[in-house]
C-alpha cells in the first residue's frame, strides 16, 4: 500500500492538532460545522456546484481543464463531495488526507496555483453570501457561521497549497538529480576516449596544464608513445582489426603504468602518459616497462594475432616549460626513437 499524504507530510495526530490550533479550530466548532452543512450547504449543494462551474467556465485559464463532458461530470462530482464534507470531522485523518490530495492532483494535472486559490476565494465568498440569505438563522448564528467558514476554508486552503508546493519541490528535486546524473555521464564521456577507454585528449591536456601551473613548480615527466608501422596493420587486416589492436595496446600501456600516472590518447595512434612527481630516470624505466609489455607477445584479436611494437619519447618538466615546449620535446625524442630503428625508448 502506498504511503498516505498525512504520513508523508507529517500530519499525524500531533501534526493535525498543531495545524488546527494554527487555524483556530477547536472542538466547539464541530457542532457549528454541522449547522453549516445542514442549513447552508446540503440543501443547495447542486446549485452551488452549478454556479461554481459557470464561474470557472468564464476563466480562460480554467478552460483547458474543462475538456470533455465526462471529465467535467467527474469534476462536478468531486466538487459536490468536497462541499458536502466541508468542515465535517475536520480533525480526522481522512479530512486532512482529502485536502492534501487536492493539492497533489492539481500539481499532477498542471493546474496553476493561482487558479485554485481564486476558486477557494470564490467558494468562500459565495458560501458567505448564502449564510446571510439563509432563512431560519439568527444574526448571532450567521456571524458565527461566517467566522467558522473563514477558518475552515483557511485550513483547507493551507493543506492543499502545502501539498501542492511540496509535491512540486519533490518533482524539481527529482529532475535536479536526474540532471546531475546526466551531467556526470556527459563529463565521463568528455573525459574518456571512446575507442580506447583511456583519457581523452582535452582531459589529459587539462591535467598537463594543471601540473605546469603548480606553485612551487614540481618536477614531472611526460611520454609520447606512437605505434610502429601501425598503418601496415590497417592495410593488411583492415581498420576493425586496427581498432582492436589500438584498444589492446592502450590496455597494455595502462597496465604497465602506476595508479598515479595518467594515460591519454593524443591523436590517432599516439598516446601521452603524464607521470606526476616523477623524474626522468624513473620515467625512462617505466617507459621501458611499457615498451616491453607491448612487444612481449602479439596482440590477440579474433581475426589475427598481430605483433606490435611502440616507440616512446620521454622528457622531464622544467620551470620554463609550457605544454607546447614539453610536448614538442617528447615528440622530438619519439622521432629520434623512430629514426634509431623503433621499438625503443629515447629521452630528451
Ligand atoms: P610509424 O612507425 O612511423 O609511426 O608508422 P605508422 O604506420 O604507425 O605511421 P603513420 O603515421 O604512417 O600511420 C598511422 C596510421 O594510424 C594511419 C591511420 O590510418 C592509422 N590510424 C589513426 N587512427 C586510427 C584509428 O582510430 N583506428 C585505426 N584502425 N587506425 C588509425
Ligand atoms: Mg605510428
Ligand atoms: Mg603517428
Amino acid at each position: 500500500m502506498s504511503e498516505t499524504l498525512c504520513h508523508k507530510y507529517g500530519f499525524d495526530a500531533a501534526g493535525r492538532r498543531e495545524r488546527l490550533a494554527l487555524a483556530r479550530l477547536g472542538e466547539e466548532d464541530e457542532a457549528l460545522a454541522l449547522l453549516l452543512h445542514e442549513e447552508v450547504i446540503a440543501p443547495r449543494v447542486n446549485e452551488l456546484v452549478e454556479d461554481f462551474y459557470v464561474w470557472l467556465g468564464q476563466q480562460p485559464r480554467a478552460r483547458q481543464f474543462l475538456d470533455g463532458e465526462e471529465q467535467v461530470a467527474r469534476l462536478r462530482e468531486t466538487q459536490r463531495a468536497y462541499l458536502l464534507s466541508l468542515g465535517l470531522d475536520f480533525d480526522s485523518e481522512d479530512y486532512f488526507e482529502d485536502r492534501l490530495r487536492i493539492g497533489q492532483v492539481h500539481v499532477n494535472i498542471g493546474l496553476p496555483l493561482s487558479l485554485y486559490q481564486c476558486a477557494y476565494g470564490w467558494l468562500r465568498d459565495t458560501i458567505a453570501t448564502r449564510i446571510c440569505t439563509t432563512p431560519g438563522l439568527n444574526d448571532n448564528q450567521k456571524t458565527r457561521l461566517r467566522s467558522l467558514l473563514e477558518r475552515i476554508m483557511t485550513l483547507d486552503e493551507t493543506l492543499a497549497t502545502e501539498s501542492y508546493y511540496l509535491e512540486r519541490v519533490e518533482e524539481l528535486e527529482e529532475s535536479l538529480s536526474s540532471m546531475a546524473r546526466e551531467r556526470a555521464r556527459l563529463s565521463e564521456q568528455i573525459e574518456r576516449d571512446a575507442l580506447t577507454g583511456v583519457a581523452s585528449r582535452p582531459y589529459i591536456m587539462e591535467r598537463l596544464e594543471q601540473q605546469l601551473a603548480r606553485t612551487p613548480p614540481t618536477v614531472f615527466s611526460l611520454m609520447m608513445i606512437d605505434l610502429d608501422h601501425f598503418k601496415d596493420v590497417n592495410d593488411r587486416h583492415g581498420h576493425l582489426v586496427g581498432d582492436h589492436v589500438l584498444r589492446e595496446v592502450a590496455g597494455r600501456i595502462r597496465g604497465a603504468t602506476r595508479d598515479l600516472d595518467l594515460v591519454g590518447r593524443y591523436g590517432g595512434e599516439e598516446f601521452l602518459v603524464l607521470l606526476p612527481a616523477t623524474g626522468l630516470e624513473t620515467a625512462a624505466r617505466i617507459a621501458d616497462r611499457i615498451r616491453e609489455a607491448v612487444a612481449a607477445t602479439p596482440l590477440h584479436t579474433r581475426e589475427a594475432n598481430v605483433p606490435m611494437t611502440i616507440s616512446i619519447g620521454v622528457t622531464q618538466s622544467t620551470a620554463m616549460d609550457s605544454a607546447d615546449t614539453l610536448i614538442g620535446r617528447a615528440d622530438y625524442a619519439l622521432y629520434q626513437a623512430k629514426e634509431a630503428g623503433r621499438n625503443r625508448v629515447n629521452i630528451a
